[in-house]
C-alpha cells in the first residue's frame, strides 16, 4: 500500500439529512452519518474516501469509525490490518481503499475503475429504488421514475403482510408495464413465507429478488432458490467471509450484491465479484445511502463489473443535503463515470462545512 509518498491522514465526520424519510424491511433512515477521510500524498494532493457505517444494519456508528480514527491514527497507512472486527472497521477500510485508490489512479492519471478492468463502462444502467408506502404511492414513484427515465425499478418488500406487498407489486405493474422490477425484502421473509411470495408475485414479472430470508441461513436461500420463478440475489448473505465462501460452495443465488461500505473497500468487492464469476453468479454493485463520496466508490466498482444488470446506484436523490458541490444523480436512468482522474468527485470545503458535526482532525505519517 505504501509505493506512494503519503504525508498526513485527516478525517471529519458529518451528519446528512435524507430528503424524505425512507423506509426499508431493515429500518427507517432520516440522517445518514458518516466520516470524509483523506490521505494526502508527498505531491500535496488528496485522496479521498468515505467511512458511513449503518448503524441498523450492525456495522457500527460513525463515532466508532472516529475512535478507530483517534487509536491508530497514521499506522492506518502502514499497509497492514489494525482493525480486526471492530464495529465500524469495515467502512473504515473501505474510506481507507478508496482514498489509496483515489490517489494512485490520479498519479496514473486515469479513473479507479480502470484500475480493476481494461474497459471500464463509461456509464452504467440504475435502478430506482422505491421504500415502503402504500400501493398508490408505489405507482406514483414508480411512474415518476419511468419519466425520468429510469427501465429498472427496485421495490422493497417485507415492511408489510405478504397480501400488503403483493397490493403494492401489483399497483406498480399496473403503473409501469415496461419496466423492469425487482424486489428487495432485506431478510423479512422465512422460507414459507419465501415460498408464498413466488405464487403471489411471479405473475407481475419480477426480474429478481433480493435477500428473502435470513442472512446467516445459506441452505435456505438455496431451497428457496431451487424453487425460485425469479432470479435471486444474495446482498445481507455476502457480508462476511464465511456466509460468502457458503454461499459459493451452494450456489445460493444468482447474483451476489457488493456494498463496499460493507465488505471493506472497492478492492474486496473486485475479488469478490472475481471469486462469484468462477461459480457463474453474477454481481452488481450498491450504495449504503452514502454521500457523493461513497456513490462514486460503488459507481467505479460498478463500471469495473462485466454485468449489464442495472446497479444500485440511484441513492443520490435521498439525500437532503452533500458533502460535494453537486450531487450524483442518474440522468435517463444511467450513472456516467467521472471524467476527472481518480475517484472523479471531491468534498467541497462549504457543502461539507454545512454538514460537518466537527472540524477536520489530522495527524502527520510518522508523528
Ligand atoms: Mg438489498
Amino acid at each position: 500500500m505504501t509505493d506512494l509518498q503519503l504525508r498526513a491522514l485527516r478525517w471529519r465526520p458529518f451528519a446528512l439529512p435524507m430528503s424524505a424519510r425512507f423506509q426499508a424491511a431493515s429500518g427507517v433512515l432520516d440522517t445518514r452519518e458518516g466520516v470524509l477521510l483523506q490521505i494526502e500524498d508527498g505531491d500535496g494532493r488528496y485522496g479521498t474516501g468515505e467511512a458511513s457505517p449503518m448503524p441498523a444494519m450492525g456495522g457500527g456508528t460513525a463515532a466508532d469509525v472516529v475512535a478507530l480514527l483517534k487509536e491508530h491514527g497514521a499506522s492506518l497507512l502502514d499497509g497492514t490490518d489494525h482493525l480486526g472486527s471492530a464495529p465500524g472497521a469495515a467502512a473504515l477500510r473501505c474510506a481507507l481503499d478508496v482514498a489509496m485508490l483515489d490517489l494512485r489512479a490520479d498519479a496514473g492519471d486515469r479513473p479507479i475503475a480502470a484500475l480493476f478492468s481494461e474497459e471500464p463502462a463509461p456509464w452504467v444502467h440504475v435502478n430506482a429504488v422505491i421504500g415502503g408506502g402504500p400501493p398508490e404511492e408505489v405507482a406514483t414513484y414508480g411512474r415518476e421514475a419511468m419519466d425520468a427515465g429510469y427501465a429498472v425499478l427496485k421495490l422493497k418488500v417485507g415492511l408489510a403482510s405478504l397480501e400488503e406487498d403483493t397490493a403494492r407489486v401489483a399497483a406498480l405493474r399496473e403503473a409501469c408495464p415496461e419496466a423492469t422490477i425487482r424486489l428487495d425484502a432485506n431478510c423479512a421473509w422465512d422460507e414459507d413465507t419465501t415460498l408464498r411470495a413466488f405464487e403471489a408475485l411471479y405473475r407481475y414479472r419480477i426480474e429478481l429478488l433480493e435477500q428473502p430470508t435470513a442472512p446467516d441461513d445459506i441452505e435456505g436461500l438455496a431451497r428457496v432458490r431451487e424453487k425460485a420463478p425469479m432470479r435471486i440475489a444474495a446482498d445481507e448473505s455476502v457480508d462476511t467471509p464465511e456466509r460468502f465462501e457458503r454461499l459459493l460452495e451452494l450456489r445460493a443465488a444468482d447474483f451476489i450484491v457488493l456494498k463496499p461500505m460493507f465488505l471493506g473497500g472497492i478492492t474486496p468487492c473486485v475479488e469478490q465479484a472475481e471469486r462469484a464469476a468462477e461459480h457463474s453468479i453474477s454481481a452488481f454493485a450498491t450504495t449504503t445511502f452514502d454521500s457523493s463520496i461513497g456513490i462514486a466508490a460503488s459507481l467505479h466498482l460498478a463500471a469495473a463489473l462485466p454485468t449489464d444488470a442495472a446497479q444500485g446506484l440511484g441513492t443520490g436523490a435521498h439525500l437532503g443535503a452533500d458533502v460535494t458541490a453537486g450531487t450524483l444523480l442518474p440522468r435517463a436512468g444511467r450513472l456516467a463515470l467521472p471524467t476527472a482522474a481518480g475517484l472523479g468527485v471531491a468534498p467541497d470545503p462549504q457543502a461539507l462545512a454545512e454538514v460537518a458535526t466537527a472540524g477536520w482532525t489530522e495527524v502527520a505519517v510518522g508523528a
